[in-house]
């Protein structure tokens, strides 16, 4: 269990100022070494002049007290002064989700996807069995564990708050192309919320095409609100039919209709081993994003 300390965080860790891991919406994410263990941590410093700042922040670092899941990022640490509190994170070094979407050079194959899908699905189950609403999930707040390995951890726990039945969200939103119907709206938000952020995130890793982006937000947010979506572009060529069912099972306006993450992780396209066999096994595994040079 952390509670923000008052101490300095110079007389625990040695943080590396120079070298910026991330910039998020609040404040600067670095590297940094638990001074009596040589551990290798991440120190997020986030600027918080005003009590409500403050307010946000401790309800991030009592979110994140409440979990404990291999595909979300543990909190191990946090400081608190007069100007910014600094939570202390488990690292990891394998960049942004985002990163692997747009790398060309990275070709992610179905079977792919359907690992980094699974692993998200946990995660975010995970957290809806502690009564968590994410709120945020997009490819930025998926971290790899490492370059090679196929191992991920949510992050950002920064808009994530207990479930409370009726509460409606307003949010400052920067990009909307992830953002939900019912938030578009200024309506209800639940798991199902979530659920759709993670449809998007799937619908973007099998093709790296972003589904609802328009050419300006109001057109993206007309897009989301019309539910106006398809997987026509060629980059879903040979996508299996469950793939396809699992994305619209999850990109469905109507909240109370899409699949919860324990069905997710039921459905075939995560669960059946036939499928995942016959994926691997197929000549042409789908290229996501990219097309196999020797497609013809
Ligand atoms: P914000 O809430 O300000 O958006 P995030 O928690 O999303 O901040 O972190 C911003 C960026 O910093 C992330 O997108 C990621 O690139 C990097 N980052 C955050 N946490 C870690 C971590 N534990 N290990 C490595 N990099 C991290």
């Amino acid at each position: 269990m952390v509670t923000a300390k008052k101490a300095a965080i110079s007389s625990f860790y040695a943080v590396d100022r120079s070298e910026i891991l991330g910039g998020g919406r609040f404040g600067q994410v670095h590297r940094c070494e638990e001074k009596a263990t040589g551990l290798k941590l991440a120190a997020k410093i986030i600027k918080t002049r005003t009590a409500k700042e403050k307010d946000e922040v401790k309800n991030e670092i009592n979110i994140m007290n409440q979990l404990d899941h291999v595909n979300l990022i543990q909190l191990y640490d946090a400081f608190e002064s007069k100007n910014d509190c600094i939570l202390v994170m488990e690292y990891v070094d394998g960049g942004e989700l985002f990163d692997r979407i747009i790398d060309e050079s990275y070709r992610l194959t179905e079977l792919d996807v359907i690992q980094f899908t699974r692993q998200i699905c946990e995660g975010v189950r995970h957290m809806h069995q502690m009564y968590i609403l994410h709120l945020d999930l997009k490819p930025e707040n998926i971290l790899c564990v490492n370059r090679d390995a196929k191992q991920i951890k949510i992050i950002d726990f920064g808009l994530a708050r207990r479930y409370k039945p009726r509460e409606k969200l307003k949010v400052n939103f920067g990009t909307p192309e992830f953002l939900a119907p019912e938030i578009v709206n200024y309506d209800f938000v639940s798991f199902p919320t979530d659920m759709w952020s993670v449809g998007v995130i799937t619908y973007m890793l099998l093709s790296g095409l972003s589904p609802f982006l328009g050419d300006n937000d109001t057109e993206t947010l007309n897009n989301i609100l019309a539910c106006r979506w398809d997987l026509e572009e060629e980059e879903f060529q040979g996508l299996s039919d469950e793939g396809r069912e699992f994305v619209t099972k999850l990109l469905t306006k109507e909240k109370n209709w899409r699949i919860s993450a324990s069905e997710a992780l039921k459905h075939p396209w995560l669960a059946d081993p036939r499928l995942h066999c016959r994926l691997r096994t197929q000549k042409q595994q789908r290229p996501a994003g990219a097309r196999d040079p020797t497609d013809k």
